[in-house]
């Protein structure tokens, strides 16, 4: 039998197209690895514009039942200094309800999405590994026929198919089945649970700027606290001796209490932490007939934002509503139907990427230039009104608006430049013009776009 769609990963993307395209009464299979809950401390915060997604495909009721944390803003600690941004809730609602994310333990989300996606006819969860992609005609160049996999009896197993969708994540074997290039290692993120703590802004998002890296604070229960620790180039000392220590010496002093005294206590009992490596990877799309990637497998940044899953399934939707508008077996109108998902995800990709790539470099200041953009960042939060609401707009994934970016962005280097030239509070406090300062943030700001232009042209 050869199915519409064979779905390559049962993460949060794959499950959740699963669930949408059985839903419309694609024959569907759900091929994954390992089928019990990922055991994972990576996407556990949902922001508004990914909820909107989930309620959009009908898997809202997804986040309950799991301990989920409602979310309403984010906030950034720098020192002193906090500023708790919520997001926009003008006009964004969906059907009257308010405006939030949610935080969650990811296993415990992507085995109710798992749920759903088997629950819908038509899908069929398979539990291998795909090695391979089968092409008709067998030359390498061929268009894609299905999935040749392991089962977990170890024989090989084929999966013939209409259309293969790669959603096998960050190291995607399929994504190098067909020679696209690798994602670039941006840092690594260490994972530590605190318990019976919370953080000091409820139903918040957190960033502590803190050296060398930003440290990252999500309540995934409801007394329990995720810290994303964020070290750039290599690993402290080893993985784990020289982890614990980095994490007592250089992350405790640098949180408030009770986070300090919570994150020694995990320490002091032995509970080693877990490290991840973070990506970013440009998506260039894949133009092989009858082959799609999405999710991570497809394009990745910074975890700094909790963007990938708001990417992802605004991506499931789209990709979902390009696939199930076109018969099946109408190979041309499916590639257009592709064509079409890989241009309609730019808009909202472009922005997410682009945030997280210069919250990142700002938020990582180690040099004069961007510790003064960073000082304008939290001064433009500060002014409220649109130069709070436009950046939390773009966060929680409600205005997929690069432009918008592109203003908010310039208006914070410019608070910066001008900053250095005429004292602004919070930018610059010293009398005199500072043209040397005023340069070094200019310089700092393009240095900081730039990679950011660079990924968006590779779009
Ligand atoms: C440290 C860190 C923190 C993060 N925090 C957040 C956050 O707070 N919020 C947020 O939105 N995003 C976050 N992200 C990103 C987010 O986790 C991903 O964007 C999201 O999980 C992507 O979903 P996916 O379905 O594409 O991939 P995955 O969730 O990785 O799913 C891929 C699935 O494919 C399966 N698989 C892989 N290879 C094969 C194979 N050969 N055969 C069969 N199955 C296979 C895997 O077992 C897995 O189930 C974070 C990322 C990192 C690294």
């Amino acid at each position: 039998m050869i199915h519409d769609v064979v779905i390559v990963g049962a993460g949060v993307a794959g499950a959740a197209l699963a669930a949408r395209l059985g839903r419309a009464g694609r024959r569907v299979v759900l091929l994954e690895r390992d089928l019990r809950p990922p055991d994972l401390f990576v996407g556990e915060l949902l922001q508004p514009g990914g909820a909107r997604s989930l309620e959009a495909l009908g898997l809202l009721g997804c986040v309950e039942g799991i301990d989920a944390q409602r979310t309403r803003g984010f906030a950034v600690i720098h020192g002193e200094e906090q500023r708790a941004l919520a997001y926009p809730d003008a006009t964004h609602g969906v059907r009257g309800r308010p405006v939030e994310g949610y935080a969650f333990h990811h296993g415990r989300f992507v085995a109710r999405l798992r749920e759903a996606a088997t629950q819908a006819p038509g899908v069929e969860l398979r539990c291998g590994t795909a090695s391979e992609l089968l092409r008709t005609g067998g030359t390498s160049d061929a268009p894609v026929s299905g999935v040749l996999y392991r089962d977990r009896e170890g024989r090989e197993q084929r999966v013939p198919a209409k259309v293969v969708v790669a959603a096998d994540g960050r190291s995607s074997r399929l994504r190098r089945c067909v020679g696209a290039e690798p994602p670039a290692r941006l840092s690594y993120s260490i994972g530590v649970l605190l318990r019976g703590i919370a953080l000091p802004h409820p139903q918040h998002g957190h960033v502590f700027v803190t050296q060398p890296a930003p440290i990252l604070g999500y309540q995934i229960g409801s007394d329990e606290v995720r810290l994303l620790v964020d070290v750039p180039g290599d690993l402290p000392g080893g993985r784990s001796d020289g982890l614990v220590q980095y994490l007592r010496t250089v992350t405790a002093p640098q949180l408030p209490e009770p986070l300090r005294g919570g994150l020694l206590a995990t320490l002091d009992s032995g509970e080693l932490p877990r490290v991840m490596p973070t990506y970013a990877l440009a998506p260039r799309p894949v133009r092989w007939p009858g082959l799609v990637l999405l999710g991570d497998a497809l394009n990745m940044r910074h975890p700094v934002t909790g963007g990938g899953m708001t990417v992802a399934l605004n991506d499931v939707c789209l990709l979902a509503e390009a696939l199930v508008a076109v018969a099946p077996d109408d190979g041309a109108a499916t590639e257009r139907a592709i064509a079409r998902f890989y241009d309609a995800r730019r808009p909202l990709a472009l922005t997410i990427d682009g945030l997280a790539g210069a919250l990142y470099e700002v938020f990582r200041a180690d040099q004069p230039g961007l510790e003064r953009m960073r000082a304008a960042m939290m001064r433009y939060w500060q002014l409220g009104g649109v130069a709070a609401a436009g950046p939390m707009a773009l966060l929680s994934g409600l205005s997929p608006r690069p432009a918008l970016l592109l203003l908010h962005y310039t208006a914070v280097a410019l608070l910066g430049v001008g900053g250095s030239l005429v004292p602004v509070p919070g930018v610059h406090v010293g009398g005199a013009p500072d043209v040397r300062g005023a340069a070094q943030v200019a310089h700092a700001a393009y240095k900081t776009l730039e990679p950011q232009l660079r990924r968006a042209l590779a779009h």
